[in-house]
């Protein structure tokens, strides 16, 4: 995929990636073997029929190829953008087997054909038959959009709540505009307006609204409230001046425009020199924001880069930007002067030959420490569920962790008697399946909780409706 030159690049936040032209979607898709037995499909955490949407981009039939993928996946810009394809659905792609394929690129071809369709504004059309009966979403992210979409196709009335200004999440908050422009986002939280969403923006559920009330006025709730909650490492000087946390710092750029200072008023001053901890997207996202913002940066990562969960292609996107890693390196101490940061100090690591429980080496420290000496560091080492809502709900019950206990079958918050609750996304961890942590996890959750609600509900009104006791069985 064509992609801006990265000197070019490091001077703004315009998209990296450019994406297919026709041409090159229509010779991508034709090296598809359109297998009869497609391992693609069963790579995918939502099942997508991609041999079938690759089989209309062979034809230049893209119209086609956009409704048959919208069918199972609503926000192909999106997901052809952030998904790990690498591990899913390229992952499995049957041609590699024969040595030096490369898989076929399914997210680059999903992001032509969600791109195509929004610039044709081209959008899946439904019929939508109201049912009289409400759900209330906890949070905007990509679970509670897509628990919206899919209760809203079936005629419930949905309202999604969320506690800051602007919709979509991390999608909006936390991922950058070089990776994910903002305006597709928006463009997909538009849609879901136009299908009759409503979306109730700068409200904090358990604090703006209780959680009781609104379990007294919706006839279900889906929590979709994510994992923002920034974690820190526990070492000494994390309240230097200087510090931040992935979180607020991605926050304060896609958020607040601390990059776009006088236009807006909040700017952020990282400093020459930045060291950013960890090895995921976060961290990649951090440290090629900081990168932009005119700094040099060191990313420190306990291992080695081939054990890195982010992305690949970020991985390679951050060295091409001239990021510099710094394998088997764990800071163990900030140090400053002042109450300001001055120096990192970090641990130097080997790796173990024992694996962990995710199959990779185990790093340990050899006793050896150095001083790093810089502006401005980031903890970028993941996160934590929100706890805002569950630690004021006690009948909502969490792990010691926080994430929400549901049922693994079909996203019940059981905890909860008294109505039908439902959860998924970064709030319940990877009790679905082993599986979560990713956009496209999220969206599967949501998917999978509209269609409980709908059947839990629907179920209940058949009870009442023939005076049968209140009491549900939950097994659907
Ligand atoms: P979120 O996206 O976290 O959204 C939760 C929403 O709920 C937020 O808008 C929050 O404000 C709102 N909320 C919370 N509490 C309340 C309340 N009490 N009342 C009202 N609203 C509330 N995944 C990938 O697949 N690919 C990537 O490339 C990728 N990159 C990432 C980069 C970053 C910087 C981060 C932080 C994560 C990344 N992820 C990526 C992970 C992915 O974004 C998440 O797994 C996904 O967004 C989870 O979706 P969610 O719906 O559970 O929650
Ligand atoms: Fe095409 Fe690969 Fe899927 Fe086979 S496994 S249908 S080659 S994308």
């Amino acid at each position: 995929m064509r992609e801006q030159d990265p000197n070019s690049r490091i001077k703004n936040f315009n998209e990296v990636a450019l994406g297919y032209d026709e041409e090159q979607a229509i010779k991508e898709a034709s090296r598809c073997l359109s297998c009869k037995k497609p391992k693609c499909k069963k790579g995918c955490p939502v099942n997508v029929d991609i041999s079938e949407f690759i089989s209309h981009v062979k034809e230049g039939n893209f119209e086609e190829a956009y409704h048959d993928l919208t069918k199972s996946l609503l926000f192909p810009c999106i997901t052809g953008r952030v998904c790990p394809q690498e591990s899913q659905c390229e992952g499995s792609c049957i041609i590699q087997l024969k040595e030096g394929n490369e898989p076929i690129a399914i997210g680059n071809l999903e992001r032509f054909i969600g791109d195509w369709a929004m610039k044709k504004r081209i959008s899946p059309s439904y019929e939508i038959i109201e049912n009289g009966k409400s759900v209330a979403i906890i949070g905007s992210g990509p679970s509670g959009m897509m628990a919206a979409a899919e209760l809203r196709k079936i005629g419930f009335y949905v309202t999604i709540y969320e506690a800051l200004h602007e919709a979509g999440g991390v999608l909006t908050y936390g991922i950058p505009e070089f990776r994910l422009p903002k305006r597709i986002v928006q463009n997909e939280i538009h849609k879901l307006e136009k299908i009759g969403v409503k979306i109730k923006y700068n409200t904090l559920i358990g604090a703006t609204i209780s959680f009781e009330d609104l379990k007294l006025e919706n006839d279900g709730i889906f929590i979709g409230t994510g994992a923002g909650l920034p974690r820190f490492m526990g070492i000494p000087g994390e309240e230097l001046v200087g510090v931040f946390t992935a979180n607020e710092f991605l926050v304060r750029i896609n958020l607040m425009g601390a990059n776009k200072f006088p236009d807006y008023h909040t700017p952020i001053n990282v400093g020459d020199r930045v060291g950013v901890v960890g090895g995921g997207n976060v961290a990649m996202d951090s440290a090629r924001v900081a990168l932009r913002l005119g700094a040099d940066i060191h990313l420190f990562y306990r291992r080695t880069r081939e054990f890195m969960p982010a992305r690949k292609v970020e991985i390679e996107h951050a060295l091409a930007e001239g990021i510099k890693f710094r394998d088997l390196m764990n800071p163990v101490e900030l140090s400053g002067k002042d109450g300001k940061l001055t120096d990192v100090v970090y641990s130097i690591n080997k790796l173990s030959n024992n694996l962990d429980k995710s199959g990779r080496r185990i790093p340990y420290e050899t006793g050896m420490k150095e001083r790093f000496s810089c502006d401005s560091f980031i903890i970028a080492i993941g996160q934590n569920p929100n706890p805002v809502l569950t630690r004021l709900q006690p009948n909502i019950k969490t792990d010691n962790r926080g994430y929400i206990f549901v049922n693994c079958n079909n996203l019940m918050v059981e905890s909860v008697k008294d109505s039908f609750v439902f959860a998924g996304g970064d709030i319940i961890g990877n009790q679905y399946n082993g599986r979560g942590g990713t956009v496209i996890d999220a969206m599967g959750h949501g998917s999978m909780a509209a269609k409980n609600i709908d059947a839990f509900i629907q179920r209940f009104i058949w009870k009442k409706r023939r005076s049968i006791p209140q009491s549900i069985d939950y097994a659907i």
